[in-house]
């Protein structure tokens, strides 16, 4: 037994999570990284190593899918920075993690050389310092959290002297991959901003005993913590899965956030659903759960035009004020707006919602 991640083929094939490493994983493992930490392996559960271990299926390339299928790249003014919403940047403080996941969307990038040098990091804060319209950064990667505490207290105190930043928000899979990492000292490094964490976890048995302790060091420090998940086919598609996964993460006081639908990286299309498969999905689990325990299933739609939800449509307009309402075991309603002067044509957003 060691403590070392997984790094290549032989290492899979020595820590139990391969039985042998053939031409075509080889030819994978020339296009993709690999990597799976200690407690991943020890997790010991195929939800766990389908997400980790690459399979022949990954040379399989579908024509729709792309090198960049967010389009990151057309919403970049700086590097490092993707700016595509008005109030809020991602930051990519790093290219490396402490896992790669066979369905990364960032696939083609993760793991290369990619930390910010000084030169690149001050071009970045005079961006962010010329744009008091962003009030969140997004630090994200690769993983921010494979940073050292010293490297993120000092970025995080880069950070905290723009007074219109409000909120600092990770993107990690640290807390659950290599919780480990959830020391003091980055707790520290972590105080005295109003910090976000939205972890990413597909799978309940990825929330072990040491995961489980990592989430609630954050939570006691008083982070707020949110999850996302990527919707996966064989992995977690279905109803039990999803249930688990949600409700641990709730007893574990992360809310859910985002259900991702699978992006369009090259060699993915395996784990890929279809739309209509995750919104039955969803439907499934609205009513049969708390509903503080439901993200929304969201695309990122692939060029770069963001993410939207696509839950099922409950409510359907039919007309003059009147909604054919769906509840959650499939019974229709008659609803009535009142009669007000029809608002401005405000309809394409949140039209189903009444308010913050
Ligand atoms: C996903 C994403 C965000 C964050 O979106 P939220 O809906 O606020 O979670 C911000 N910027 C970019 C470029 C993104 O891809
Ligand atoms: S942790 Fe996130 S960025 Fe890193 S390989 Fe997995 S999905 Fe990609």
């Amino acid at each position: 037994m060691t403590s070392r991640a997984s790094e290549n083929l032989s290492d899979l094939v020595r820590d139990g999570r391969l039985p042998e490493a053939t031409a075509e994983l080889e030819e994978v493992a020339q296009q993709f990284r690999i990597r799976m930490t200690a407690a991943m392996r020890d997790a010991a559960d195929p939800g766990v190593d389908a997400q980790f271990v690459p399979t022949p299926a990954e040379l399989t390339i579908r024509p729709e899918e792309l090198h960049d299928p967010i389009g990151d790249d057309a919403y970049s003014p700086v590097h490092g920075l993707t700016h595509r919403y008005p109030d809020r940047v991602i930051l990519h403080s790093t290219q490396t993690c402490e896992v790669y996941c066979r369905f990364c969307f960032r696939r083609e990038t993760v793991g290369e050389d990619g930390t910010l040098t000084e030169a690149e990091l001050d071009a970045i804060l005079s961006y962010l310092a010329d744009h008091p319209q962003i009030h969140e950064v997004i630090l994200t990667g690769g993983d921010p959290l494979v940073l050292s505490p010293r490297r993120l207290g000092r970025l995080m105190t880069r950070l905290r002297a723009l007074p219109h930043l409000e909120v600092i928000r990770f993107h990690t899979r640290v807390p659950v991959v290599a919780p480990h990492r959830i020391t003091p000292e980055l707790l520290e490094a972590l105080r005295g901003s109003t910090t976000y964490m939205v972890v990413h976890t597909n799978h309940p048995a990825e929330l072990t005993e040491e995961a489980r302790g990592a989430l609630a060091r954050l939570a006691d420090a008083g982070v707020p913590l949110l999850s996302q998940s990527v919707l996966l086919r064989g992995i977690n598609d279905d109803a039990d899965t999803l249930t688990a996964l949600f409700r641990g993460l709730i007893r574990n006081r992360v809310k859910p956030y985002y259900l991702h639908h699978c992006d369009l990286a090259r060699g993915t299309s395996h784990f890929r659903t279809t739309i209509a498969e995750g919104q039955t999905l969803m439907a499934a689990l609205r009513g049969q759960l708390s509903g503080i325990a439901i993200p929304t299933y969201v695309l990122d739609i692939p060029g770069g035009y963001g993410k939207v939800p696509l839950t099922a449509d409950y409510a359907q307009s039919l007309g003059a004020g009147r909604w054919r309402i769906t509840d959650w075991q499939g019974n229709v309603h008659d609803y009535h707006d009142p009669d007000h002067q029809p608002l401005d044509t405000n309809s394409e957003h949140g039209q189903n919602k009444s308010g913050t």
